[in-house]
């Protein structure tokens, strides 16, 4: 048996279901609540995740990946308090986003890797919530810094056998940079997800990325800016049809709590930037341009399930 740590404790792989890849639950400018904790209301924020993730459940999705690293403000303890109320299964992470600690900068990829293993091995912070994927970005392309943290992800992906979650940049194409130092780390591109592929419409480099063995995400559905929700539609509908259903996987990139804008100005600039966006919207659309509900269920249940059972160190 195979087992995934959530924050609610260990499952047996095949209880993952339905997953959206690349989500959070609360993103929050890291110190700034702990410093000054009358800036929010942490019950009123968990019984808020606790209500949308609970649609999220009825609305058929078993499982997210909450990519909150802690330079986004990861908080086990609270995502932990929601995870506890609500039968939807949470994937916590380690790793970098694009703002490491300047701590990070006197180290190298090996003293960085073994924090990432300490998250995983023994939990996130002082809780038991262990991490089952390491999260790490570049953006716009991959420079000495980030490619420090590529390498130390790289290492603690293969010291652990978790996988590896990427944040990238479409218009950089920084999805095949980010899959050269892997592959210089010694990294089975198969258990590597290039993220915020979606971005693109470009077939011809999200091939590219797939050619080599990644899985790519197609995770920003409702941030219409980068690309509306028909754009990315009929991406994925080239993609299926060009025979690459079982290297996708769907997400929103969307969250519960973000302190970088006010919730109505979140929803004003993005109306469909929200958890049911997939299952209310993409879903259908997808059906109705004829995929397949073999090649959702590869996107949407097999893809991910294969991604977390892969759990061999190397
Ligand atoms: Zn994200």
């Amino acid at each position: 048996m195979v087992t995934i740590p959530t924050a609610a404790g260990a499952i047996d792989h095949s209880d993952l279901g339905a997953t959206l890849m690349h989500e959070h639950v609360f993103i929050r400018s890291p110190g700034v609540f702990e410093a000054w904790p009358e800036l929010w209301d942490p019950d009123k924020e968990i019984a808020n995740a606790v209500e949308r993730f609970s649609e999220l459940k009825d609305a058929g999705i078993d499982s997210i990946v909450d990519l909150t690293t802690i330079d986004l403000g990861r908080d086990a303890a609270m995502v932990a308090a929601v995870a506890r109320q609500v039968k939807l299964n949470i994937v916590m992470c380690t790793g970098v986003w694009r703002q490491p600690p300047n701590l990070f900068r006197q180290m190298n990829s090996d003293e960085i890797a073994d924090l990432f293993v300490r998250d995983i091995q023994e939990g996130i912070e002082k809780s038991d919530v262990c991490a089952g994927v390491i999260k790490l970005a570049t953006q716009p392309t991959v420079d000495e810094v980030n490619e420090v943290m590529l390498r130390a992800g790289a290492r603690a992906h293969r010291r652990t056998g978790v996988p590896i979650s990427t944040h990238s940049d479409v218009s950089t194409e920084s999805g095949l940079a980010q899959q050269d130092v892997f592959e210089r780390e010694g990294v089975d591109l198969a258990r590597v997800v290039i993220g915020h592929s979606g971005d693109s419409s470009d077939t011809g480099y999200l091939a590219r990325i797939m050619d080599r063995g990644s899985v790519i995400g197609m995770d920003r559905f409702g941030i219409d800016r980068k690309l509306n929700t028909e754009g990315r539609v009929e991406t994925i509908v080239k993609l299926c049809d060009m025979g690459y259903a079982g290297q996708m996987v769907l997400s929103h990139d969307t969250n519960c709590f973000m302190d970088t804008m006010p919730r109505a100005s979140t929803e004003a600039w993005a109306p469909n930037w929200h958890f049911l966006h997939i299952t209310n919207d993409v879903l259908p659309a997808l059906r109705g341009h004829g995929v397949t509900e073999t090649q959702i269920n590869e996107m949407m249940v097999d893809n991910p399930q294969r991604i977390f059972s892969q759990q061999d160190p190397y």
